[in-house]
């Protein structure tokens, strides 16, 4: 069962709670769930829900039904986010472990590390202690091989994880790896299990080759059970009737999990499928089903690896993959970063004084919060603002180290605002995110479609669901400034005929309902976000150039500007005119390249613009 803490307890009244728990001999587990301080137990020797009620600081009891406890959603509502080192599974982010099936030498490792990290890998795997279906098999190089491993992190940066075969290694694993797994085989060594729970890593668990959810479940269970809740667990195929592929993948596994269990999921279509060409399409498959992770085995040399050659990608064929895993991602509201690695080491080495926040306009549960979310992780705190100039105010002041505003959405297009703002300020663009936008009609518990008489929402939002509101057209269209605030205004009424158009995270945030998904009438509604700060710190390949200019008064004068670009050969992918701030019917020209204006072999362009330009701005590289 569950205890949920009352908002007022008292230190001391904690502590009583907790001297009782132990009394009772029960193993108790105390989390934060949305918003509450909640305690787990499990035990037989506790006492009946209504005598826990009467302890003064337990506002509420509730029943976990489910066999597995700890690690189910009864038990924490909230997704847990895992953290190996600065990557965390289980947010926004798309978090690509690559490498090889086995560590085999140094200079095997370190070639095939460099190589998925360049393709966006941000951690690194390859046993070091193989459980082969022969005992005449490579059995991996042991203790040479986590050292191996030691100085891939060392070297490139990124995390290494690695399978654990028995109890006695646990000791090597915490002094060298970043991460452990526990393999399909090794599923239900329980023993092992209790070892992994009193590690201090977290614990990739992999599904046995026969192994039901349930079993799978309670295994993570046994993990929990023992004091590490750290776990990701990875579904690798299951033995099926089916012998082309080495195993099935069972996809399904993951919507079922989402709703069993708050621990997020990696897929290994490698050992999955067996066979390189079936690799990527199952890759692809499982991001759009909803996995937070993927394992995905590569070799620089397939032919002659020492364990699951024919199943390594090449490591060009994992960067094209990857490339699809960016374009697929947002539309399941997430995102690949190939930037990770950089924006963690960025963030991490922020000074002491600066202020760890990106301010965003509207409440929590806006679009420009999953934005910021998306583009940050857990590593920035989001920080509503009321207008988009205080967003600019906060950042030129340093109260908040980052901004995230929206630049153009692909159905309602720019947001003129923030390019006179952008125009009006000295800043920087440094990034950039695009996310898929699907409103959700959202209205208190218990609220029908039929009884709304008003729906709030900003004026884009609007016109993005029009064919939709159409159909209800005793619904009047209020228009307010941000979804979230529409949400809010929603809730404070506590009106049931009012409803409000909002993303879905927003109605859960507010502890709302959604009457509706997705009722924006084109599915292809994507919002492009900058993010803005004072200057950009720190290094990062550079793709594309914010610019804006002026010209003067005369013929010809934007068509000069335009064949510089055309003379050099850079593509231009925006160009928007907005009038100069105080100069009535003159204008301010904002264009995005592709490239990096400020390389050096372009100091001719850049004297070119000089010349047919009057003023000239970067605004940012990114
Ligand atoms: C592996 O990841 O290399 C491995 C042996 O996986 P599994 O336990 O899923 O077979
Ligand atoms: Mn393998």
């Amino acid at each position: 069962m569950k205890l949920v803490l009352d908002k007022t307890i008292t230190p001391d009244q904690e502590a009583g709670v907790q001297t009782l728990l132990k009394q009772d001999g029960c193993i108790s587990r105390k989390i934060k769930d949305a918003g509450q301080k909640v305690i787990g137990i499990v035990k037989k020797g506790a006492r009946k829900p209504d005598d826990y009620l009467s302890v003064p600081g337990i506002a509420q009891v509730l029943p976990v039904s489910t066999s597995h406890k700890l690690v189910s959603r009864e038990f924490k509502t909230e997704d847990t986010r895992v953290a190996i080192n600065n990557v965390v599974v289980g947010g926004d982010r798309i978090v690509v472990i690559a490498g090889p099936c086995a560590v085999e030498s140094l200079d095997q490792a370190m070639t095939i590390a460099k190589q998925v990290k360049r393709y966006g890998a941000v951690l690194f795997r390859g046993g070091a202690y193989k459980p082969r279906s022969s005992p005449y098999s490579f059995q991996g190089l042991e203790e040479e091989g986590l050292k191996i491993l030691a100085q891939v992190r060392e070297e490139t940066g990124l995390g290494v994880v690695t399978e654990m075969t028995s109890p006695s290694q646990a000791d090597l694993m915490e002094k060298y790896v970043d991460a452990v797994q526990i393999g399909a085989r090794n599923m239900q060594n329980f023993e092992l299990l209790k070892c992994a729970g009193k590690m201090r890593k977290p614990v990739v668990l992999k599904r046995g080759l026969a192994a039901t959810i349930q079993e799978w479940l309670m295994s993570a269970e046994y993990i929990a059970a023992g004091g590490n809740t750290d776990i990701i667990l990875c579904e690798r195929g299951i033995r099926t009737f089916e012998p082309y592929t080495r195993n099935t993948l069972d996809l399904s596994a993951i919507p079922v999990l989402k709703q069993l269990t708050h621990l997020p999921i990696v897929i290994d279509p490698s050992h999955a499928t067996g066979i390189r060409e079936k690799v990527s399409p199952m890759a692809r498959a499982a991001v759009a089903a909803g996995a937070d992770a993927l394992m995905i085995e590569v070799h620089h040399d397939p032919d002659n690896a020492l364990s699951d050659g024919p199943q390594s990608l090449y490591p060009e064929q994992f960067g094209r993959l990857m490339r699809d895993i960016y374009t697929i991602a947002p539309v399941v509201g997430k995102q690949l970063d190939f930037d990770y690695l950089k924006k963690s080491e960025l963030i991490h080495d922020l000074e002491e004084s600066a202020s760890r926040t990106a301010a965003f306009i509207g409440e929590f549960g806006a679009w420009s919060h999953k934005a910021a979310l998306s583009y940050f992780g857990d590593d920035i705190t989001p920080v509503p603002m009321k207008s988009f100039g205080n967003i600019f105010e906060a950042v030129a002041a340093g109260r908040s180290e980052y901004g995230v505003i929206p630049l153009e959405n692909s159905l309602s297009g720019s947001i003129h605002e923030n390019f006179d703002l952008l125009q009006e300020y000295d800043l920087k663009i440094i990034g950039e995110i695009t996310i898929r936008i699907q409103h959700a009609l959202i209205a208190h518990k218990g609220a029908a479609k039929e009884q709304i008489k008003q729906v709030m929402a900003p004026p884009p939002a609007l016109v993005q669901c029009s064919n939709y509101l159409d159909q209800y057209p005793w619904m009047e269209r209020v228009p307010v400034a941000a979804t979230s605030q529409a949400v809010k205004k929603v809730k404070d009424s506590g009106d049931k005929s009012f409803a409000a158009i909002a993303s879905a995270m927003a109605a859960k945030i507010f502890d709302m309902e959604i009457l509706d998904e997705s009722i924006e009438d084109n599915p292809r509604n994507f919002t492009r976000f900058a993010v803005i700060a004072k200057a950009f710190k720190g290094k990062k390949k550079v793709t594309k150039t914010s610019i804006i200019f002026s010209t003067g008064n005369k013929p010809g004068a934007l068509f000069e500007v335009m064949k510089v670009f055309s003379d050099f050969g850079i593509n231009l992918v925006k160009l928007e005119s907005r009038p100069i701030l105080g100069k009535p019917w003159e204008y301010m020209f904002y264009a995005d390249l592709e490239v990096d204006v400020e390389k050096k072999d372009l100091a001719p362009m850049r004297a070119r613009l000089k010349e047919t330009t009057e003023t000239f701005r970067v605004l940012g590289r990114y």
